[in-house]
């Protein structure tokens, strides 16, 4: 097709993310991307810092993951889980299994990482069910957090940057304590969670579960808290009989450093939902991981069975890619590369705090942000990472890079420092 019809056909028809059909952005028709290479169909090639939304974390067209992918898909694309099951699905499972906090064990195989978070509360839900609390239909979270699009993961997303308003009515109302605020890498301060502490003792009677993206808050604000609040949240759900999940969806597969970040506070959750990098960026998929407690809970009790199927549950295709893609991540020495982009990206993004149009940089393992104090001119800023070479997506206040962990320094500080230069134009 031309790319004047193709352009003309995607502004007609097509939805993008979070996107007017009667003013759209402008979007860039890509041809194919191999390595840390977006290639348009003008011929230019982008330096991508986005890793597709964290997920492409090899690179694009990796040898290994194409070559999983036309294997499997030779054998068996696809066959219904429910009655069967494949080596690829029990092969991730048991690396899954092997790869987070111990006592998860049970692994539920779903389509993306909405699905997951949907899959994770009604879990926590029908638990509570069945251990005979079932007043304890209610979540609690923070502020500042992003779990998904589909409904009950709107209810737990920041209820002012999330769609709350908009569903006002048909969204449930749950449970926010602040945003932690203690940093990352700063000293602890207690005081941090004695809202949350004061809003579990309140409400613990109507409370199923905490769900809490753990370290980094992704999409609600870039946002990296001390590990901490998580030992101690870990102790106030226990205490108050409450499942902790948590939504590693964007740091799970090293992007923070460790492979998992509930490894920072070097505890587990109850509940645990992982998807995006689990497929090296290739298909999607996700997983909701529990603890045998839960699923014994949940299956002996009425109707003695999880009340979740999707049709693609299973995928056999998309479990052989994401075997794949984490055997690869663990044969290579990921946590060198992640280490050395941190150290990089520090050394490169930190001079920015100078600049009068910013408010903050912070950066962990393979993520780099410069908050800028004025929102950024999407429109304007599109143009001029592409224009620049580079694939950089901002949104609000937030201009950030999370590149692939093969990117090599040449490229990231050409990331880094058109990064910079976007952060001087935030007026
Ligand atoms: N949870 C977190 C932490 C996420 O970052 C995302 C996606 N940005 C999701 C859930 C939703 O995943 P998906 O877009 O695959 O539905």
């Amino acid at each position: 097709m031309n790319v004047d019809s193709l352009l003309q056909f995607d502004r007609n028809h097509l939805w993008h993310p979070y996107t007017s059909t009667t003013h759209p952005l402008p979007v860039y028709p890509v041809t194919s991307a191999a390595g840390v290479r977006i290639r348009l169909h003008t011929g230019q090639e982008l330096i991508d810092g986005m890793s597709s939304w964290w997920c492409a974390v090899h690179g694009y067209g990796h040898p290994v993951l194409v070559e999983a992918i036309r294997e499997q898909s030779e054998r068996m694309a696809h066959v219904m889980f429910g009655g069967l099951t494949h080596d690829p699905a029990v092969d991730l499972a048991r690396l899954l299994i092997e790869l987070t906090p111990d006592p998860l064990d049970k692994v539920f195989l779903c389509d993306s990482g909405s699905v997951s978070v949907e899959v994770a509360l009604k879990m926590a839900l029908q638990y509570q069910q069945a251990v005979g609390r079932p007043q304890r239909h209610r979540l609690a979270t923070v502020h500042g957090g992003y779990h998904g699009d589909t409904f009950h993961a709107m209810s737990v997303c920041d209820p002012v940057t999330g769609m709350h308003t908009l569903f006002e009515g048909a969204l449930p109302r749950q449970l926010f304590a602040p945003r932690p605020q203690c940093r990352f890498d700063a000293a602890w301060n207690k005081n941090d969670l004695t809202a949350m502490a004061q809003l579990l003792a309140r409400h613990h009677h109507e409370i199923a579960a905490v769900i809490i993206e753990p370290i980094v808050q992704g999409a609600g604000g870039m946002w990296f808290y001390h590990p901490e609040y998580l030992r101690g949240l870990r102790q106030l759900c226990d205490q108050y009989e409450i499942l902790l999940i948590f939504d590693e969806i964007a740091t799970g597969f090293g992007r923070t450093g460790v492979f998992f970040a509930a490894e920072h506070a070097g505890i587990s959750p109850d509940i645990m939902c992982v998807g995006k990098a689990i497929t090296g960026g290739t298909m999607t998929l996700a997983a909701t991981m529990a603890t045998t407690e839960v699923a014994t809970a949940i299956s002996e009790a009425a109707p003695g069975v999880f009340m979740h199927g999707p049709t693609f549950m299973g995928n056999a295709l998309a479990c052989r890619v994401a075997c794949a893609s984490t055997q690869l991540l663990l044969t290579t020495p990921w946590q060198e590369r992640v280490l050395a982009i941190e150290r990089q990206l520090k050394d490169e993004l930190t001079p920015a705090i100078e600049l009068p149009t910013v408010a903050d940089v912070r950066v962990l393992g393979a993520i780099g942000v410069i908050e800028t104090h004025k929102p950024v001119n999407m429109a304007l800023l599109q143009r001029f990472f592409v224009d620049q070479g580079v694939w950089v997506r901002p949104f609000g206040r937030l201009l950030y890079l999370m590149p692939s962990y093969i990117i090599d320094p040449d490229d990231l500080s050409k990331l880094t420092s058109t990064l910079v230069q976007a952060a001087a134009m935030t007026v």
